[in-house]
């Protein structure tokens, strides 16, 4: 028998361990980005096409290489970071294998272009999945420029295993944000399709952090410091007070590198102890140096880990670095409850003895059948919107879904001479309507009904690409940090269609100059933040994804609150916008908005339980 064992040709060999290092652009990106870092750069640019598929371009002024340097970067183990096996213990940062380059060079078209500070000539070398296409003599700036050309274009399946552009872009701009924040003494810039998205001049930390994040976080930051032995920790956390609901910016760089730890985190957070208002998160910036000794660096390059010999040390250090940074800042938190005081007033029952009647309903009572004989919707036209409540236009506009009015029969419909009793409608505790139907009592949950209404009528506009109507703004300035930014750009045509006109300005800041009709400008910011969650908690990437919980976010958002005093004239038109929306019965988010209470169970409540 002959044997069978073979070794793996070198090209597929490559293509597997560059699997590990580079998992999708942002890896690569990652990679490039901390070369240049390493490289002793004081300018660092980069340039993206299409989210890193087609372009992936770093340019720095560092050492540059010389020749036979170049030739040598990419080469598996090649690496100029660590002679002996010793040097893997002494090293200040962490991940120094000299795969990044190689494996790149294995799945992607590379140019390189190095020049050593002081040489004449430089170097442009081209390698396509691993083969050296050419290496040239060529004058360029001393420093260090390699563009990585698409990526994956050998390994089909990887590539077809990318997420959408967008997606994409937000892995790379979170990788930028790391590099970016722990090296500030270093310039930035990052452009994507031939737009600006970050120019960051050398900083302090402080100024760094803000120019990523915004401004408003210049109020918002506090220092942390803690000289220990053998651990040195500085940053800044961000007040209690500022606490974001989303899950916040979580930042710990280790020598220098970015990491995630959850038992560190939760050290933060415990010295945050009370001060953080339910259902916020903890923001910090912070920086931990540690002797390299006292770290274990076996855990993979491209893992953003790291294994401390003494964890429970640095835990120490840590939250008491941050509880000293609170006690001395004198942090006094002013806690927003966040409550709507109409909630509270919904409660409050002025007598103290009325109890609410149990209503039964019978579940397979079906509302919509049967009674279809009398179809038309209602010619009444609510009055033009008086006041600044919010929701109130939008009752007026349901009819431009043109979409069939109600199948319901409803009573009042019958009397031509009389389209609408005002009496016809009442309001329960400021929260449900009720209203006579053919076949009993209809209970209508204003909340969800209204937000039924808005819903639909987002979508339409969404997937008919018809603007809603809008108000114009006294321009407002808002800034993002730099994730949640990329999802407003990209969310830049279905959220103008929704009503929200803005020009995108600096580093992820945005003017607003229109949002929807009804819209509260104080609820901007908050709208924005909900639907940049419902962004982030998606796995799918279609456009109708993207309509849909737009239009989710921004009806549930919108929709008038329970506790809200309802008109008559009100009442009426979400009853007939309702019943003239797709789907009137349950909520977008699932939830049953209309019940009828029979008459018969009526008069059965009224024998059993009556007085
Ligand atoms: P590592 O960073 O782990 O050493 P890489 O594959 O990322 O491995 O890089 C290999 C070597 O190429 C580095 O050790 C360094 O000597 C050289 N190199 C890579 N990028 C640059 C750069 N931008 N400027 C100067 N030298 C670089
Ligand atoms: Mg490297």
């Amino acid at each position: 028998m002959s044997d069978i064992i073979k070794l793996l040709p070198d090209s597929v060999a490559n293509q597997i361990a560059a699997g590990e290092v580079i998992q999708r652009p942002a890896s690569a990106v990652k990679e490039l980005l901390e070369n240049a870092v390493d490289a002793g750069a004081t300018a660092i640019d980069l340039f993206v096409k299409e989210a890193g598929k087609t372009l992936i371009q770093v340019i720095d002024n560092g050492c540059g290489m010389s020749a036979m340097d170049a030739r040598m970067s990419f080469e598996r183990h090649a690496t100029s970071k660590i002679r002996k096996a010793d040097d893997l213990f002494a090293i200040r940062t962490m991940g120094f294998r000299g795969e990044a380059l190689a494996s790149i060079a294995a799945i992607a078209q590379v140019e390189m272009k190095s020049k050593p500070v002081g040489e004449e000539l430089g170097t442009c070398l081209i390698v396509e999945g691993s083969e050296v296409k050419s290496q040239e003599p060529c004058p360029c700036k001393p420093g260090t420029s390699i563009a990585v050309k698409n990526l994956f274009f050998n390994v089909p399946a990887r590539r077809n295993f990318l997420k959408s552009n967008t997606v994409e872009t937000r892995h790379i701009i979170e990788e930028f944000t790391r590099v970016a924040l722990v090296n500030p003494k270093i310039a930035f810039s990052m452009t994507h399709n031939e737009k600006p998205v970050f120019r960051l001049p050398k900083s302090a930390q402080k100024a760094r952090i803000v120019s990523i994040f915004g401004n408003i976080y210049n109020e918002r930051l506090f220092p942390v410091e803690q000289k220990a032995s053998r651990i040195d920790i500085n940053g800044f956390i961000v007040k209690p007070e500022f606490a974001r609901k989303t899950r916040g910016e979580q930042y710990f760089f280790v020598n220098g590198r970015f990491i995630k730890h959850p038992y560190l985190h939760h050290a933060v957070e415990n010295a945050f102890a009370d001060l953080l208002p339910a259902n916020t998160y903890a923001s910090y910036f912070i920086n931990i140096g540690i002797d390299p000794a006292d770290i274990d660096i076996n855990i993979h390059p491209t893992k953003t880990e790291v294994n401390f010999q003494d964890a429970r040390y640095v835990y120490a250090v840590l939250q008491s670095a941050v509880k000293q940074s609170i006690g001395k800042h004198n942090l006094t938190p002013v806690i927003d409850f966040d409550k709507d005081p109409a909630i509270d007033a919904m409660f409050v029952n002025p007598s103290g003895e009325i109890k609410q009647p149990e209503i039964t309903i019978n579940p397979d009572y079906n509302p919509f059948a049967g009674s279809s004989s009398q179809q038309g919707g209602s010619t009444y036209q609510p009055p033009a919107p008086k006041g600044d409540k919010n929701w109130e236009k939008f009752f007026q506009s349901s009819d431009n879904t043109g979409k069939d009015a109600s199948q319901l029969t409803v009573e009042h419909k019958e009397d031509e001479t009389n389209k609408i009793d005002d009496n016809k409608f009442f309001q329960v505790r400021n929260r449900y309507i009720l209203t006579n139907v053919r076949s009993g009592l209809m209970l209508i949950d204003q909340q969800k009904a209204h937000e039924r209404i808005l819903y639909e009528q987002f979508l339409y506009s969404l997937e008919n690409k018809q603007a809603v109507s809008q108000q114009q703004l006294f321009p407002v300035t808002l800034q993002f940090p730099p994730v949640d930014a990329e999802i407003i750009r990209s969310l830049k045509e279905p959220l103008t269609l929704s009503g929200f006109t803005f020009d995108v300005i600096g580093n992820n800041g945005f003017v607003f100059q229109g949002i929807p009709e009804g819209m509260k400008e104080s609820e901007l910011e908050g709208v924005l933040e909900k639907i940049i969650e419902s962004e982030k908690k998606k796995t799918g990437n279609l456009n109708a994804d993207i309509n849909t919980a737009l239009a989710k976010s921004l009806a549930a958002r919108m929709a008038v609150k329970p506790g809200t005093v309802l008109t008559s004239p009100e009442m009426a038109s979400i009853f007939d916008s309702l019943f003239a929306c797709a789907v009137p019965e349950v909520a977008p988010d699932g939830s049953n908005i209309v019940a009828i209470v029979p008459l018969s169970e009526l008069e059965k409540y009224l024998k059993e339980k009556g007085k």
